[in-house]
């Protein structure tokens, strides 16, 4: 096993020299915290719309140390939650088409930063698969279907039956699949650190290695210290999505309880050689997402291996640690699958195991917008599929700061009355139930597969 610590991404990249701390006094209009695609993207439009404003962004490691270094790097559309019927039936489909629009226009803004910046970030607009589980029938992918008519998303979208996928896949779970023809793949730390390039030229001030410990809020500016500077603002940006609960000095303001913490873990395989491409006969090599309780995802990387991610091994941590250790049941337990999964793959090593923190809402509807101290704009609850979605809370965010009144800020998703998680010392118990509840569902389905999936807890 390779260095397990931090993602594939990281271990693979060049060599990176962090910009340098926070060090002494610096007064700006405008302070983000978080180097991750929210917190970049926000920076970003913060100079796209008004190029006078003075930024700078406080990140405690390296950009792209949370989850948006460690992610599987697909670029897809989706939002709230897997019940659909459910979705519909809390929100309408009026609210539900603005948001999945809302989410792809993050790709969108994506793929144009990549293009008008030259972003070298291996991205590759493959499309990808939302696939069914031969286990559990059909009426998954044909609700999707539905709920994708329902909220006029379905143009996207393409049917794929089982016999096709078949075809394609080499896999004996597979059932039938929807091919959406949107986004695609990249590698999200070489767009990261790329984008950090882009927001210093335009004057963005970044300082790497400078955790924000404390946040004191005065009538005529916001300090925050970090070990060895301080920094003053008239404008507040949180972009810390899954760390949220911890930033000494928002207690008040209801940061603690807005969002909750889960780690989840990722695996990358050797190389996959050509003839075992070939072998699998994988379609476009573009992603694919199991719609179903038993959540993997597969997504080919640019040099040929497959990184997949398990749902099942999601931890909800204790307290306020946030340690991503592995678990002896993922690292041994993945390959089986892998294998499993793709019986042509039986050899294939897995070469790398890592964890990142994603961010749960009691709602599974993301926050962004202002805090009752309307000088500080927030984001969390950034999880399953947050690039896009944070790259457009970026935008959404700089346009609060600034006082500009856009669709973005008259938003359902800004505008609406966020649902707070309840008292923190209760918040892990009830997330860690939810999880077990989940993971007997997962083993339930494990039992029907055929070949069967073995969970050993
Ligand atoms: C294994 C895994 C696979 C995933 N797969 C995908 C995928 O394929 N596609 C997709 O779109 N999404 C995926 N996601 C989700 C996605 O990565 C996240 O939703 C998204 O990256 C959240 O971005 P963010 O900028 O809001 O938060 P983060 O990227 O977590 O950024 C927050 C930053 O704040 C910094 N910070 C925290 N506290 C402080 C402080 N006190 N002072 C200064 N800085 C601080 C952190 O160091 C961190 O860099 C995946 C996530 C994981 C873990």
């Amino acid at each position: 096993m390779l260095h397990r610590s931090r993602s594939h991404w990281f271990h693979s990249a060049e060599p990176y020299a962090p910009s340098a701390p926070l060090e002494g006094v610096l007064n700006v209009d405008v302070c983000v915290v978080g180097g991750g695609v929210t917190g970049l993207s926000t920076a970003y439009h913060l100079k796209k719309l008004d190029q006078h404003a003075s930024v700078a962004l406080l990140e405690s490691e390296v950009v792209g140390f949370g989850a948006s270094g460690r992610n599987a790097g697909q670029l897809i559309v989706a939002f709230g939650e897997s019940d659909f019927k459910a979705q519909m039936r809390r929100h309408g489909a009026a609210k539900l088409r603005e948001a999945y629009t809302y989410i792809h226009e993050g790709i969108s803004t994506i793929e144009d930063l990549i293009n008008e910046h030259d972003i070298a970030c291996d991205y590759e607009q493959t499309g990808y698969f939302e696939m069914g589980l031969r286990a559990d029938g059909s009426e998954t992918l044909d609700e999707y279907l539905a709920f994708c008519r329902g909220i006029g998303q379905d143009s996207f979208l393409e049917p794929i039956s089982e016999a096709q996928v078949a075809r394609s896949f080499q896999s004996p779970y597979f059932g039938k699949a929807v091919f959406d023809r949107r986004g695609g793949q990249f590698n999200p730390l070489k767009y990261l650190r790329e984008l950090k390039f882009v927001v210093q030229r335009f004057g963005v001030q970044v300082h790497e290695n400078s955790p924000v410990v404390c946040i004191e809020r005065e009538p005529s500016c916001i300090s925050l210290r970090t070990g060895r500077g301080t920094l003053r603002c008239q404008k507040l940006v949180v972009a810390t999505n899954a760390y949220s609960h911890l930033l000494p000095g928002l207690e008040d303001l209801g940061m603690i309880r807005s969002q909750s913490p889960v780690f989840v873990y990722a695996n990358v395989t050797e190389p996959l050689s050509e003839s075992q491409w070939g072998a699998l006969n994988w379609p476009r090599r573009a992603g694919v997402n199991l719609m179903s309780k038993l959540f993997y995802s597969f997504a080919p990387t640019r040099d040929g291996r497959l990184l997949y991610v398990g749902g099942y091994y999601a931890r909800v941590p204790q307290g306020n640690e946030m340690s991503l250790d592995i678990s002896k049941d993922f690292l041994t337990e993945g390959p089986r699958h892998l294998a499993s999964f793709f019986p042509a793959l039986s050899d294939l090593r897995t070469v790398q195991s890592w964890g990142g923190p994603i961010s749960t809402t009691r709602d599974f509807i993301p926050h962004v917008g202002l805090l009752a101290d309307d000088r500080i704009g927030y984001a969390n609850g950034c999880w399953g599929h947050g690039m896009p979605l944070g790259t457009s809370n970026g935008r959404t965010l700089a346009g609060l700061m600034l006082n500009r009144r856009t669709t973005d800020s008259a938003s359902w998703l800004v505008t609406r009355k966020k649902i707070d998680w309840p008292s923190r010392m209760i918040v892990s118990p009830v997330v860690r139930s939810l999880s077990s509840a989940m993971r007997r569902d997962i083993r339930k389905i494990g039992r029907k597969m055929q070949p069967r999936l073995v969970f050993e807890k």
